[in-house]
């Protein structure tokens, strides 16, 4: 099975995404890790990158496409289903990924957008905290680790805060969603050719986890 997950920042689709790929075994493919980990590999691109990801702004489309049109093709090799995470994020991208994918005879089978009010994405991102080596997300009132600061699954490993987690670049990147992003689901919705579910992102993470993988599941 081959999904897009999608909603604005903070909506959840990090945590449920880790879920997900649990309970059904996709490849978890999120642009937005694969961007910090160029940057942290400390390149000229990965330079590039963190201008735009420090500002809120998307990174242009050309680089963005090619960067994933390379961990699509690797990632769809292990041949069990891909969770695509912030990737499209625009229509010029949504339709470089629907060429890639026709082009391999593997087309979506579903967008499964997750909608949240612009209030608790706020709280939820300035509160947010992940484990800089397995990527589990935690809140620093809403998903506590069980030792303060320390991820549960990696011993001693010390929570961090992503720079782009504060509240000013949260409502620019807020901005860029409602004008770049919401746009990709009504491009699905029009091409009539995948089926597109929403899901409401407002409830508590187990209550959100219930619903999407009940939609995910009946996807195929
Ligand atoms: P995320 O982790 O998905 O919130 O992404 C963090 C940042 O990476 C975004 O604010 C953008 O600057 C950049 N980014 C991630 N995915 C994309 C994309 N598909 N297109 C453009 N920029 C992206």
């Amino acid at each position: 099975m081959r999904i897009v997950l999608m909603g604005p920042p903070g909506a959840g689709k990090g945590t449920q995404a880790k879920r997900l790929v649990e309970k059904f075994g996709f490849v978890h493919l999120s642009s937005g890790d694969i961007f910090r980990a160029e940057k942290a590999s400390g390149s000229a691109l990965g330079a590039t990158l963190a201008e735009y990801m420090s500002a809120g702004k998307l990174i242009p489309d050309e680089v963005v496409v090619e960067m994933m049109a390379k961990a699509i093709t690797a990632a769809d090799a292990k041949g069990t289903g891909l969770m695509l995470d912030g990737f499209p994020r625009t229509v010029p991208q949504g339709e470089a990924l629907d060429k890639q994918l026709a082009a391999a005879g593997k087309p979506l089978d579903g967008v499964v957008v997750i909608t949240c009010d612009d209030a608790p994405i706020i709280s939820r991102i300035t509160g947010r905290r992940s484990c800089p080596k397995c990527g589990r997300v935690y809140h620093v009132q809403y998903l506590k680790p069980k030792d303060d600061g320390v991820c549960d699954d990696c011993a001693g490993i010390e929570l961090v805060q992503r720079s782009d987690d504060n509240e000013e670049v949260v409502r620019d990147r807020l901005k860029a969603y409602y004008a770049q992003t919401e746009p990709v689901i009504e491009y699905y919705r029009k091409s009539g050719q995948v089926k597109v579910v929403e899901v409401d992102g407002n409830g508590t993470p187990d209550s959100v986890t219930e619903v999407l993988a009940e939609a995910v599941g009946n996807l195929t």
